[in-house]
């Protein structure tokens, strides 16, 4: 069987600063309760991981919980925070952790800047931590999810579009075309960071016929599942979060693609590869 790696694939800059921040904060705060307000990044694997090291993770309502803790840290996620709960967090004089990745940083420092003069139309994924911390800037920020969401709103008036950080390439594309021939004042900017680009592009780079494209993923992650939808306009695809979910008759194939999102951990692929392989299965380094 011959197994491709499209390249490049996993582990993206911000995930990796999140959790080289997390890693080291708990090896320095050995007896301090640490929280983490939202899954860190989204998988479930490293997520596991980061709760046996005694870790917690707030669920539900952030605010109630939060008023329960009377001392520790809290880390924020690398997708973003409602400022509503930074703004509570430092109010409670708790010590606050931030991994906001730079991208998601950026994007919301641009629309900071646009809304001082337009409204803004926002491409993304209702109720994703980024989405939900981009909208919390103001009530002048339009989530959008497709172009029935776009023909609600006014088409007269001025406005910057920009995306949540990991929607894919084609979807942006579509979307900027309607609102092109459609809207009659709107500044485009480009909010897709470069990991999400580099690694859909790969994807849609793909000119070879593979009997299935593998895209190795969390439920949970938003640009993996993004990889996907574009793997599957290439042919046959699935997304599994481990090889576990792989069966027999895969060994059957010829030609195999594989890539994973950008907080899937390289082992996971490896994994996978090792059964296609038929190979013992290698417990590795999560980070
Ligand atoms: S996918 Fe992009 S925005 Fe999200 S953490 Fe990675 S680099 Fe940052």
């Amino acid at each position: 069987m011959l197994i491709h790696k499209i390249r490049p694939q996993g582990y993206c800059k911000g995930v990796v600063n999140a959790l080289n921040k997390t890693l080291l904060i708990r090896k320095e705060n050995p007896q301090e309760d640490i929280y983490l307000l939202n899954m860190l990044v989204h998988n479930k694997q490293v997520m596991d991981y980061l709760l046996s090291l005694g870790i917690k993770l707030i669920n539900g309502d952030k605010i109630q919980a939060l008023s329960n803790i009377h001392k520790g840290i809290i880390i924020t996620s690398a997708h973003g925070t409602p400022s509503h709960i930074l703004d509570y967090i430092k109010e409670r004089k708790l010590t606050l952790i931030d991994t906001t990745c730079y991208h998601v940083q950026a994007n919301m420092d641009i629309i900071i800047n646009k809304l001082k003069e337009k409204k803004i139309i926002y491409l993304g994924v209702k109720g994703h931590p980024e989405a939900e911390a981009t909208l919390s800037i103001s009530d002048n920020i339009f989530l959008i999810e497709n172009i029935k969401d776009l023909e609600k709103l006014n088409k007269e008036i001025n406005y910057a579009f920009i995306s949540q950080t990991t929607i894919s390439l084609l979807q942006i594309k579509e979307i900027t075309n309607y609102i092109t021939n459609n809207f009659k004042n709107v500044e485009i900017i480009n909010g897709q960071c470069q990991a999400t680009y580099l690694r859909q592009k790969a994807v849609l780079d793909i000119k070879e016929e593979y009997d299935l494209i593998i895209v190795v993923g969390d439920e949970n992650s938003s640009n993996g599942l993004k990889l996907f939808q574009l793997a599957k306009n290439k042919g046959n695809a699935i997304y599994i979060s481990s090889y576990k979910q792989l069966n027999e008759t895969i060994k059957t194939l010829n030609k195999i693609a594989i890539t994973s999102a950008a907080s899937t951990p390289a082992y996971l692929v490896e994994q996978v590869i090792n059964y296609l392989k038929g190979e013992e299965i290698k417990e590795l380094n999560l980070i």
